[in-house]
């Protein structure tokens, strides 16, 4: 068992994709779940406060900590198949990446799609991670079936799917020493929209549940069990261009209807349009993307990007129709990019994903401060939203971009602000967003979750008893309060 005290070492671990900068005295990298067992109990007996970090990814300041311990879960990244290839088990810093190419091999694809591919898959499950997909699959939580966590005083708790559930709020669990955990649960009440806010909490909870999601506040995932499918073989992709911004959000409206039939996504293997995916980039995003892609047109006011699962026999078929379809919609139709196979939409796919590069790099380039939003809202309020975001964003007179997963009526709006001043403007813009969105009965994130960065808006969204009510489930898992300490919530 070896803590690192380098300070050149710990460095790359003070820090995220937010930009958001920490500090921390030790760093521990075990290389197996018994040393991270010894190596806690012994900060654990010390006192010592500590920091879970994984891939670094997060756009929240999640990981990023004040002093004491960072471990490292980025040697426990092994991969197993179940024998009838239903799940994989594997130790949380696998990557989306690595995971991805594994399942290739079998035909296999793990559903939701989280856009960048270097997050840890147990970064993904602490923040209940999801993606582009996420329209038809839901996300990453849907397919966690059981999990391995290490608790700040050592211990070990094995949560299987189907197996613990809430008795109205209670819930208790026996840990590998044969301590129960008996918790109660926060009474606040979830949106009922896509959500990565606080601790997912109701009425006869599977407790698998309430750790997913948890942002590392509660203990460490050691090991990872997710539910993995049969790789669609055939999917039809395009990014299709808009001359008219009412015009794009009346396309969108249409295709999330043709998708959607009784509140539940389509199963798309027939011969009528459907979506698994729906992405928007704005005028100002196609801006950004034009230092790379110059090929975009200059006469597009935005742009979308789709997927549907196909039946083969239909292939010819569905082309046309999404033709003749986008037509009612663009004058632009001929600059679509269709996709049909693997290369093809790993081209889209990297346009997507180019995006976020784009804004991460005029972030760090330009030692800019961004203000990002990720609400989501019921389909019924979205437009109302996305109408209040092009009403009052752009008169602040700052940069800023607008994209996401349209179809879950999920938009990120980062405003990049020079200085203070800019940054004091973007931010009341925010709180007006923040405050539609939960008047419109949406959350405040929903997918990035709440890190260190919106702790405040987290008091907003559920007020004050709530969050007293997390930490009091925090208290029974971690009772010396030592993990992920200033992530979700302040502790007083
Ligand atoms: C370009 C770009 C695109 C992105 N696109 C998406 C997207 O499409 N969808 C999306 O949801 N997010 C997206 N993100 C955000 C980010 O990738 C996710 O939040 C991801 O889940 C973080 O994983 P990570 O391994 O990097 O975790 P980190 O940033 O290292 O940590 C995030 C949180 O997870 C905790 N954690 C990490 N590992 C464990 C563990 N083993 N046990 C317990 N807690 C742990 C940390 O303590 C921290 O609280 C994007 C980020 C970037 C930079």
């Amino acid at each position: 068992m070896k803590f690192i005290d380098d300070l050149d070492i710990i460095y790359p671990y003070t820090y995220d994709s937010s930009n958001m900068k920490g500090y921390a005295e030790m760093l521990f990298i075990p290389s197996n779940i018994a040393e991270l067992r010894n190596g806690i109990i012994k900060l654990y007996d010390e006192n010592i406060k500590i920091t879970i970090s994984g891939a670094g990814t997060g756009i929240t300041g999640a990981r990023v900590p004040s002093g004491g311990a960072v471990i490292s879960i980025e040697k426990l990244n092994s991969i197993y198949l179940s024998e009838d290839k239903s799940s994989v088990k594997i130790g949380p810093a696998v990557s989306l990446k690595e995971l991805d190419i594994f399942l290739n091999d079998y035909g296999l694809f793990l559903p939701p799609n989280p856009t960048e591919y270097n997050a840890s898959l147990g970064g993904n499950v602490a923040t209940n991670a999801s993606g582009a997909r996420t329209f038809k699959y839901g996300a990453i939580r849907n397919y966690v079936k059981s999990l391995k966590i290490v608790l700040s005083n050592g211990d070990l708790l094995s949560i299987k799917r189907g197996e613990n559930f809430a008795d109205e709020n209670k819930l208790n669990i026996k840990s590998e020493k044969g301590k129960i955990y008996s918790i109660e649960l926060p009474s606040y009440e979830m949106p009922n929209v896509k959500n990565a806010s606080g601790y997912f909490s109701k009425e006869n909870l599977d407790l698998i549940d309430l750790f997913i999601g948890s942002e590392g506040t509660l203990g460490i995932f050691v090991e990872i069990e997710l539910e993995v499918q049969k790789r669609p073989e055939n999917v039809l992709g395009g990014i299709a261009f808009f001359d008219n911004k009412n015009k794009l959000i009346e396309f969108v409206d249409i295709l999330r209807e043709k998708s959607i039939s009784n509140n539940k996504i389509n199963i798309i293997d027939n011969n009528n349009i459907t979506a698994r995916l729906i992405e928007y980039f704005d005028i100002e995003s196609l801006k950004l993307l034009k230092a790379k892609y110059s090929e975009i047109s200059d006469d597009a006011i935005g742009a979308i990007w789709f997927e549907q699962e196909y039946n083969p026999n239909f292939e010819d078929k569905l082309m046309s129709d999404w033709y003749s379809f986008i037509e009612n919609f663009t004058s632009l139709t001929d600059l679509t990019w269709f996709a049909l196979n693997d290369k093809e939409h790993e081209k889209l796919k990297e346009f997507r994903h180019e995006l976020p590069l784009q804004v991460y790099e005029n972030l760090t380039s330009n030692s800019q401060k961004k203000v990002g939003l990720d609400c989501a809202v019921p389909i019924n309020k979205f437009n109302e939203l996305f109408d209040f975001y092009y009403e009052n964003c752009p008169k602040l007179g700052l940069k800023y971009v607008i994209f996401g997963h349209i179809a879950n009526c999920h938009l990120h709006v980062n405003i990049f602000c020079q200085n203070d001043e800019e940054y004091i403007l973007a931010k009341s813009f925010y709180d007006k967003s923040i405050d539609r969105a939960l008047a419109f009965k949406g959350t405040i994130s929903a997918e990035h979750g709440i890190g260190k960065l919106k702790k405040d808006y987290l008091v907003k969204m559920y007020g004050k008893k709530a969050i007293q009510e997390m930490i009091n489930v925090k208290k029974i898992f971690d009772d010396k309060l030592l993990l992920n300490i200033g992530t979700m919530f302040d502790i007083n």
